[in-house]
């Protein structure tokens, strides 16, 4: 059984970075019929925050990542780390060391001077101390050999051991240290695949020399390349918004997003589109690319594009409504609803924008565009009144029924359809662009089309 994981650290949002990390493993998970932990590696208690923990475990809910275990806290989990450092000290893999910072600093900089390597060089390694006031635990790493981490996404990774050296793994206030928390913590939560960013590769080897003392089997390893901006610099804020929360609220869709983020950095042909279903079948860790995704916000609005016109409309309701009642407008979820946004779909990047489009809809009394108002003027009187007088007849307001009406007015007042169309278009929106007026006129339905006609006729004969 294939058991991932996803740790953050609570000190921020959620960025795109981290996201496709958690993607990753949940994606794997699923894929495998495994399971997925969430465990927040919040042992920093200095830039930790429950803030960042509420904000992290929200914008994976948005995302659609569910957790089958968790959310396990590291700062709760001490007395087991503690456990674990005992453990290694009995069995002669860690040891106790009372050697003063500045005499450590010394060792360094000897080190450093003598072969390039800035080393604890070992003075307590063999001297047997017992745990005394301000004393660390350090790890026996071995002199001699080589660690090699067998990574999925890089290949084989060798580190000597010779580079590495015997680290602390508790402080001397006794609290554990991170490469020993997180190992521990995924040996006792049997996570076997270890999906990761790979700013963390340098302390891998430390880690499978920690699994191997400990007697653990060391889980699967891959280290996937940083995310980029367009200049190829490491993602940051200058290349647009890097919290996944701030993508809802643009109006983007956690399954493009999803579907962006997954591609930035594994492939599958050269499909583009995935829907989250797609994802989860067709996910594995052999198409995780080598080289560095780069983050491209244009591309990404494109997919948010394909998204929304991929979505049926009733799953926008939800989604969407939020940005229309921002706007004052209101909306429910309905029929109406769901004509709205067949009729905005096709010509909507983002939900932002779509609410914007949707403004005529929910306003009942059309305000002209001072463009648009150029339209009503008294050449179209005569076509307007006729419309009204035919659409008072027709029951229902289907597009054939609606289609012959202007095509008896056009006979009628020798107008071409242009010429109908646009006045139309303004008396129903206000404006000169927008979705086809039958479309549009469905939606209304005839009291709301025949209120707007009727307006626009008092208007061209007021004026
Ligand atoms: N807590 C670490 C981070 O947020 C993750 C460590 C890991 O994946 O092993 O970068």
């Amino acid at each position: 059984m294939i058991i991932t994981r996803f740790p953050p650290s609570p000190t921020g949002f959620l960025h795109v970075g981290g996201a496709r990390t958690a993607l990753f493993n949940w994606l794997y998970a699923r894929r495998m019929q495994g399971r997925f932990i969430l465990r927040i590696e919040d042992t920093d208690t200095e830039r930790s925050t429950q803030a960042s923990v509420d904000a992290i475990l929200e914008a994976l809910e948005w995302l659609g990542i569910d957790w089958d275990e968790g959310p396990y806290f590291q700062s709760e989990r001490v007395e087991i780390h503690k456990a674990h450092i005992q453990k290694l000290l009995d069995s002669g893999h860690a040891y106790y060391c009372n050697c003063s910072q500045e005499a450590v600093e010394a060792m360094r900089k000897a080190g450093m001077e003598r072969d390039g390597k800035a080393k604890y060089d070992g003075t307590c390694r063999e001297k047997g101390l017992s745990k005394t006031p301000g004393a660390v635990v350090r790890f026996k790493v071995p002199l001699h050999g080589a660690t090699v981490v067998e990574d999925v996404v890089k290949g084989n990774i060798v580190f000597q051991n010779s580079d590495i050296e015997d680290f602390v793994i508790q402080r001397s206030d006794g609290t554990p240290i991170y490469n020993l928390a997180v190992v521990v913590d995924d040996i006792t939560m049997n996570i076997n695949t270890i999906i990761r960013g790979d700013d963390h590769v340098s302390n891998t080897p430390k880690q499978i020399l920690l699994y191997r003392a400990l007697g653990a089997a060391v889980p699967l390893f891959g280290h996937v390349p940083m995310v980029l901006g367009k200049d190829r610099a490491r993602l940051s804020k200058r290349h647009g918004a890097m919290s996944v929360t701030a993508y809802r609220e643009m109006g983007y869709l956690p399954d493009a997003l999803i579907n962006y983020l997954v591609r930035l950095g594994w492939s599958h042909g050269d499909q583009e589109f995935f829907t989250r279903d797609e994802l989860i079948e067709k996910f594995s860790l052999e198409n995780i690319g080598r080289s560095a995704g780069v983050f491209d916000p244009e591309k990404l609005q494109a997919l948010n594009a394909d998204h929304i016109q991929a979505t049926p409309p009733e799953k926008l309701h939800q989604p969407l409504l939020p940005f229309l009642t921002a706007k004052g407008f209101k909306a429910e979820p309905g029929d109406f609803l769901t004509g709205v946004i067949h009729t905005l779909n096709k010509r909507s990047k983002t939900l932002v924008e779509m609410a914007d489009a949707a403004a005529f809809y929910y306003t009942e009394n059309i305000v002209y565009d001072e463009k648009a108002a150029k339209h009503l003027h008294p050449p179209a009187l005569e076509a307007l009144k006729q419309l009204i007088a035919r659409f008072q007849e027709i029951d229902t307001f289907s597009e054939p029924a609606l289609e012959a009406a202007f095509t008896a007015v056009m006979e009628t007042t020798g107008l071409k359809m242009g010429k109908i169309a646009q006045p139309v278009r303004v008396a129903l929106t206000g404006g000169t662009v927008s979705p086809g007026i039958f479309e549009i006129i469905a939606v209304l339905g005839k009291e709301a089309t025949l209120a707007r006609l009727r307006a626009a006729q008092q208007f061209i004969e007021t004026q």
